[in-house]
């Protein structure tokens, strides 16, 4: 007999349906799977089996051939266990006719008859047409986030062929968990002093530009990093889903029945290996760091610690937003669209802002000055130095429209600057195509002495020139003015955008 089971898998961060499709004869008993199945999915056979028996199902003795279709499609992962054992169970007549009209299955199953999680449950439910899904119960309000589908929840395999037969209903859903706590997003008004830094901070969050800060241990680099995110706009639906699915198929918790609302922050460890940065994997193609920093912050703490290696493989998320990602039998393009923000000492003793405080040699400021290669630190617009606060800044008390303005006070005018952009047609200033600098951010005569006499002295290349030209536009943008760009904002992008670690004959 012959039964065929809708089911879905996980290709990068999308679903592809698949029909699971088993056929059980009467010959010399016998189980195989064909249809480019996976390692772990050709495993399916010994889980189902024994799921089977411990859920006091019998399993047959018969001739049995499953395959996945259509065959020119990898499936990974164990996500097709459920749908195999159904399958297998109503071609064995085990399950009444037409019980799986209508209906999708997927979930990994234990040797004990459990239905376990599966990755990318947003991503796949999302694939199917809206249909009765049976997904693992203990992610069934993920799948219920798309709202097309009737999501069935399953524990057990056994409960899974007793809702089938018509003997009991499905289960109940799963208490929610309670409401995560505590996780509020640090606020700009913990941060004393840092005027520069909490510019630096403000002006990328409202134009996309990517940061660079170095300075000591302590000069509270971190901090200023971990506040950006707040400063950014909350997730509209699509990159809402977008963001949730991605997180999903990275197996990374998400909040109870909702989807992520705030940009995600990320800052994998600078021992961080390639495919943990870029994704991949062996078993299951998994999204990295940059794709799940996708519209939020991916920060790279201690930026010289990276291996170049490492680093070398951000130019093409960098550049295009997106990463292919090739292993020995699939290629697979993940979205990694990312505002990148980086730390790091100016100095191998961490002292080196100022001559007098540091200890190292001169070679060995200028080994380590070459730790990151020109071309990435060319991606930062916004370059500056952050000292530690003076004691003055940490004792003064709190001053609203001062020092110590609050995240919520500078993401509005973050909002309004970026409402600004959009009237314009860009995503964010950062992205500004050089030849429409003129037309969307022209100079004032006084703006374009100044850059023409940087340019002359040597002390601004022509990309540079460009990326400062942005950055003014935003700082226009915050102060609410869309006339030409102003030689004060000029001044103001010029003193954002310095050479930090002093490399000599490297204009910016
Ligand atoms: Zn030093």
């Amino acid at each position: 007999m012959l039964a065929t089971v809708a089911s879905v898998t996980l290709i990068g961060v999308d679903g592809r349906p698949i029909a699971v499709e088993a056929h059980v004869s009467n010959g010399l008993p016998g189980f195989s799977v064909v249809g480019l199945p996976d390692a772990a999915c050709r495993e399916a056979r010994d889980r189902v089996r024994a799921a089977m028996l411990s859920s006091g199902l019998r399993w047959p003795q018969r001739r049995m051939i499953v395959n996945l279709a259509p065959s020119g499609v990898r499936k990974g992962g164990a996500g097709l266990d459920l749908p195999i054992a159904v399958a297998i169970l109503a071609a064995d007549g085990q399950l009444p006719p037409g019980c799986l009209d209508g209906m999708a299955f997927l979930g990994e199953l234990g040797l004990d008859g459990s239905v376990r999680r599966v990755a990318g449950v947003l991503a796949l439910v999302d694939a199917l047409a809206p249909t009765a899904v049976v997904v693992p119960a203990s992610v069934a309000s993920e799948a219920a986030l798309i709202g097309r589908h009737r999501i069935c929840p399953a524990s057990t395999l056994r409960g899974v062929v007793a809702a089938l037969r018509g003997d009991e209903g499905w289960p109940l859903w799963p208490q929610a968990p309670p409401p995560a706590v505590g996780l509020a997003e640090p606020d700009l008004a913990d941060v004393r002093g840092q005027a520069l830094g909490r510019l630096a901070v403000e002006v990328s969050a409202a134009g996309s530009h990517h940061l660079l800060l170095v300075g000591p241990p302590g000069a509270g680099k971190t901090m200023l990093a971990r506040r950006l995110p707040g400063l950014l706009p909350p997730l509209d639906t699509e990159t809402a889903l977008e963001v949730t699915r991605i997180h999903s198929a990275a197996g990374i918790p998400l909040p109870p029945e909702t989807l992520i609302r705030r940009p995600p922050f990320r800052a994998p460890h600078h021992s961080s290996s390639t495919v943990s940065l870029i994704g991949g994997g062996t078993v299951l193609m998994r999204p990295g760091e940059v794709s799940c920093a996708t519209h939020g912050v991916l920060f790279l703490d201690e930026l010289g610690e990276f291996s170049s290696d490492v680093l070398d493989t951000l130019r093409q998320p960098l550049e295009e937003g997106r990463v292919l990602v090739c292993r020995a039998r699939a290629a697979v393009t993940f979205p990694a669209r990312f505002l990148m923000v980086a730390a790091m000492n100016p100095c191998p003793c961490g002292e080196g802002t100022g001559p007098s405080d540091c200890r190292c040699s001169d070679a060995a400021r200028a080994r380590y000055a070459t730790r990151v290669s020109s071309p990435l630190l060319d991606r930062f617009d916004l370059r500056v130095t952050v000292n530690r606060p003076e004691v003055q800044a940490l004792l003064g008390a709190a001053d609203p429209g001062g020092p110590n303005e609050s995240t919520a006070a500078v993401a509005h005018r973050v909002a309004v600057a970026r409402a600004i952009s959009h009237q314009r047609g860009m995503a964010a200033n950062a992205s500004i195509p050089a030849e429409r600098l003129d037309d969307l951010a022209p100079l004032d005569r006084a703006g374009r002495r100044l850059l023409e006499s940087r340019l002359r002295e040597g002390r601004l290349s022509a990309r540079g020139l460009h990326r400062v030209r942005r950055v003014a536009r935003t700082l226009a943008d915050l102060d609410e003015r869309t006339g030409p760009v102003e030689a004060d904002d000029v001044y103001a992008a010029l003193g954002l955008r310095a050479d930090p670690l002093a490399r000599e004959a490297v204009p910016s």
